[in-house]
């Protein structure tokens, strides 16, 4: 396969085939969807647990070390659709954000591109 054929693969790759490529995602997947909104405390941020403030770990600089620009050995890996594939499909997987400040602010963050939507997919 050549890096050209390799790209146009990237460009219509599935969630499944991307982690049969990097079954790290999958681990990663599978932690995002263990993640609990703890309804203990005041509040849950899907956008705190994802970039790794407040004290978690953060998803996103972990993915991005398993696609994306950084997969430079791997074209179909290293596509700008196979990142973003993963990286709806992991902060999916996330439960949604409550009572937190970007909850509030979302509309206005998200209009200034300031802010991922955390949208409600329905399916899982
Ligand atoms: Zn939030």
């Amino acid at each position: 396969m050549n890096t050209h054929q390799a790209k146009a693969i990237g460009e219509r790759i599935s969630w499944k085939q991307l982690i049969a490529l990097e079954p790290r995602l999958l681990e990663l997947y599978r932690e995002a969807k263990a993640t609990r909104d703890d309804k203990g405390k005041s509040s849950f941020c899907a956008n705190h647990a994802w970039y790794g403030r407040r004290g978690h770990e953060g998803f996103k600089h972990r993915m991005c070390e398993l696609i994306g620009y950084s997969r430079k050995d791997d074209p179909v890996l290293g596509s700008k659709f196979a990142y973003d594939v993963a990286y709806h499909t992991i902060y999916n997987a996330l439960p949604d954000c409550r009572n937190c400040i970007c909850f509030d602010a979302r509309g206005f963050l998200e209009a200034t591109g300031r802010l991922e939507s955390k949208r409600r997919t329905g399916t899982r």
